[in-house]
């Protein structure tokens, strides 16, 4: 069970990069946060929310050129990311990248506290040996900010 910064721990550093929002990400800035889970985890909301978007993390564009079975495996696995975002008012969504939404999770549907909204993915089937973890973004008036931060505010507010 993974609620945004209450149960999860946070991903650290290790080979592929840290987890925290701001790490460097090559070219650009990593712009959510990480939290450990495994495949298969339910993923709760920790709001009452309203689900406000099912979207793909990655181009769905097809396969071109040659592959090989495994790169092509990676490159199917990664197609098949998904994310659920939740509108919790204040002109504030949340994301969760890497979950399957679950059946009810669908965009217009309410969601309590606790709801499962969706599985935990197999990340390690598109990048080899990254520790598995949902990224969480919390965009407020449509701005990506720190999620700690912004968590840590809301609960001492
Ligand atoms: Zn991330």
């Amino acid at each position: 069970m993974v609620i945004l910064q209450t149960h999860a721990k946070k991903r650290g550093s290790d080979d592929w990069g840290q987890g925290h929002f701001g790490a460097s990400r090559g070219g650009r800035l990593h712009n959510g946060q990480d939290y450990l889970a495994d495949v298969g985890n339910a993923v709760v909301s920790p709001f009452y929310a309203t689900v406000s978007k099912i979207g793909f993390p990655y181009s769905q564009a097809g396969p071109s050129g040659h592959y090989t079975p495994e790169q092509k495996s990676r490159f199917l696995a990664k197609r098949g990311m998904r994310y659920v975002e939740l509108d919790i008012g204040q002109q504030t969504k949340v994301r969760y990248f890497y979950v399957s939404p679950h059946p009810n999770a669908t965009v217009g549907s309410h969601v309590n506290m606790g709801d499962v909204i969706g599985m935990v993915q197999d990340l390690d089937a598109v990048y080899d040996g990254m520790p598995l973890h949902v990224h969480a973004e919390v965009w407020l008036e449509g701005k990506r900010i720190n999620p700690d931060e912004w968590w840590l505010n809301r609960i001492n507010a």
